[in-house]
Parts: structure tokens; C-alpha cells; sequence
């Protein structure tokens, strides 16, 4: 290996455990030009650790920008060499990983189109083998935590160490304030199976809008995302995919600097002795609300007893819609919100339904 290859190797171990670790670039290489201004720009404000460009895009529709294709990777190749940020590419056939590595690609991802498709995610796994690149993997377009890791295993039997999460939301029929919904409980999910592996957030995707990329990104680092990926586009308006979202390097610099940056933990004894005891008190609480919800399932065991008697359905909507007025309207004085009561409720009165069902039918 070359020097220059083996220094460039560390410097992406370095970056890979930084925190935050910041990626960024244009959604598409276009132009060589394009590319190497990019980088030196976003090399310029001295905030990002490495440079995406997708080279092979794979659009929802035919007919808009697919890629430059593999002539774009020397570009990317000449930027790494002009500002020494390691590059980030893109990969979703056997073809392109062997590509991408040819042109010294420092780290591969697989986006969400992909990770949908177990043929395709082999057949990206197969190429890796043997190599030692980084892989970063983005959840599936549909909200299924199993495809998702489905992906991550077949990457990691491959032999690949560098294993990394991108939350880029899921898609939804109709329009949202998203472009892809980000459904923080299910990445919150992802992160509590996989602890200790990168897991990075991508509010573009997210947004498909710049005026609220830096909203979903603080929300990303308050729930203490490893870092971001954040497109990037010299002139943003003329972008060949993607346009709505991307900002300029400049826009993004401010960006970074305007979020609240926290920490997972301090060394403060008295912060530590006042959370214990907070979280005493929230333990406490669960237990408490735990038990009452066991003898709530147990009177409404008995009405369904009473109900199995009299031969009386289950459900009673005229009484279900009462219960949930009551709720709300109580939920309210206390300040809890409509959403979350729906929620509660709608999980307590399925509990129900379910244990009565068994005993009507027992
Ligand atoms: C991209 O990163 O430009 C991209 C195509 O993203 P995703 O796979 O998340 O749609
Ligand atoms: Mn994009």
C-alpha cells in the first residue's frame, strides 16, 4: 500500500470515531468542477470530516438525473487529493463497489432503496469480502427495523468491522412536513438493539426542504445521534437532484453552528447524585402506574366474564367514545396531549379487548 494510501486510512479511522462526526456533499457528482469546488469549499469552513457524492443515483421515477456514473470517481479522487477529506460514495451493485474501491472510495453506503432488496444487499456484501472499508448502512424507505438489520448482518458476515446506521426517515403515502417521516421511536429502537455502532442522522432526506434541516438535526443530536449527514451543494437552486434540500457549504457552516451541541455525560458528582434521585422517583412512578394497570386488566377480566355471561359483545363503542372524551378532557387540565393519549389509551383498550376475547371464547 502507499503512503499516502495508509495515511488516508487513518485519517478515516480517525473520523469514524469522531464525535460529532460530520458528513457532507452534494447529493450528485455533475461536474468536475462542481465536485472540487464543493470540497474545497466545505473544506474551507473547517466543520466536515468527510465528503458525500452520490455517483449512481437510484431515482423513484425514470427520467431525472441517475448519476454521473463511474467518470465521476476520479473527480472525487482529485478532490480528496486538493483538501485531504476522505470521500463517501453510494454502492448498490457488485459492479460498483469493485468501481468505487478502484478509485480509492473511503467509505461505502448502501442507501435506502437498497437495503430494501435482500438480493441486492448480498450481492453488495459478496463484493466486500475480504476488503476493509467502512460500510454505512441507511434504514429501508418502508419503516422495517428487521430489513434494516437484515442489511447490517449480511454486510457484517461479509468480513466488514466498520459497520455504521444512517436514519434518512421512511416514506409515506400523502404529504407530511416531510419528505420521509423520520419516526424517531423506530431509529430509538435501531440504536438500543445496536449499541456502540455509529449511528448518524440525515436530515436532508428527512426534510426534502432546507427551512427545517437544522430543527430535525438538533432533534437528531438531542437524542444523542454520533452525527449528521448533511447535503451540500455549491448553488443549491440549480442542484441536479435533490435541489429543495441541499444548502450551501457556507449556509451549512452556519448551520453547524448554530446547534446545541450536548454531551451523553459529565463528571459532575452533584448532577449525577440529583439525576439518581430523579430517576428513583421515575422508577418509583412506573411501578406505580404498573400496578394500577395490572388491577385495571383484572376488573376488566371480571366485565368480561360478566359480559361472557350475558353473551354481550366486547366492544361497546358508545362506552369507548365516552372513556376517551372523559380522557381528553382530563388529559388536558394535566397537560397531556391529545396524541399521547390517543396512543395510551388506544394500547390500554386493546390489552382489554384482547384478555376479554380469551375469556369469551375460553
Ligand atoms: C442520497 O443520499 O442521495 C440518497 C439517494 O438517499 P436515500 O438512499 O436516503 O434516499
Ligand atoms: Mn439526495
Amino acid at each position: 500500500m502507499q503512503a499516502t494510501e495508509t495515511k488516508m486510512k487513518e485519517i478515516v479511522q480517525e473520523k469514524w470515531n469522531k464525535r460529532p462526526l460530520i458528513i457532507a456533499g452534494p447529493c450528485s457528482a455533475e461536474t468536475e468542477e462542481q465536485v472540487v469546488e464543493t470540497a474545497v469549499r466545505l473544506h474551507k469552513t473547517g466543520k466536515v470530516d468527510m465528503m458525500r457524492a452520490g455517483i449512481w443515483k437510484p431515482r423513484t421515477r425514470p427520467g431525472s438525473f441517475e448519476g454521473i456514473g463511474a467518470k465521476g470517481l476520479p473527480w472525487l479522487q482529485r478532490a480528496k487529493k486538493l483538501t485531504g477529506i476522505p470521500v463517501a460514495v453510494e454502492v448498490a451493485t457488485g459492479k460498483q463497489v469493485e468501481d468505487a474501491l478502484t478509485f480509492e472510495v473511503d467509505v461505502l453506503w448502501v442507501g435506502a432503496r437498497t437495503t430494501v432488496n435482500p438480493f441486492s444487499v448480498q450481492e453488495v456484501a459478496d463484493a466486500l469480502r475480504g476488503v476493509d472499508v467502512p460500510v454505512l448502512i441507511k434504514n429501508p424507505i418502508n419503516p422495517d427495523l428487521e430489513l434494516w438489520t437484515g442489511a447490517v448482518e449480511r454486510v457484517a458476515k461479509a468480513g466488514i468491522k466498520q459497520i455504521g446506521l444512517i436514519h434518512r426517515g421512511f416514506s409515506s403515502y400523502g404529504n407530511t412536513e416531510y419528505r420521509n417521516a423520520p419516526m424517531w421511536h423506530l431509529a430509538i429502537e435501531m440504536k438500543r438493539r445496536n449499541p456502540g455502532m455509529l449511528f448518524i442522522n440525515d436530515p436532508s432526506h428527512i426534510c426534502g426542504r432546507r427551512d427545517i434541516l437544522q430543527e430535525v438535526a438538533q432533534e437528531a443530536i438531542d437524542l444523542d445521534y454520533d452525527g449528521l449527514i448533511i447535503e451540500s451543494h455549491i448553488d443549491p437552486d440549480k442542484a441536479w437532484s435533490d435541489a429543495k434540500q441541499q444548502v450551501t457549504p457556507e449556509r451549512l457552516a452556519e448551520m453547524l453552528d448554530s446547534i446545541r451541541w450536548r454531551k451523553e455525560d459529565i463528571a459532575s458528582e452533584e448532577y449525577h447524585a440529583a439525576m439518581e434521585k430523579m430517576r428513583q422517583q421515575i422508577n418509583h412512578l412506573d411501578d406505580e402506574l404498573m400496578q394500577i394497570l395490572g388491577t385495571r386488566m383484572k376488573v376488566s377480566e371480571k366485565i368480561g366474564q360478566y359480559k361472557k355471561e350475558n353473551n354481550i359483545t366486547i366492544l361497546q363503542t358508545n362506552r369507548w367514545n365516552a372513556i376517551l372524551e372523559r380522557a381528553y378532557a382530563k388529559g388536558e387540565k394535566l397537560g397531556l396531549s391529545k396524541e399521547f393519549i390517543t396512543k395510551y389509551f388506544d394500547a390500554v383498550h386493546m390489552e382489554s379487548i384482547n384478555r376479554q376475547n380469551k375469556i369469551l371464547n375460553s
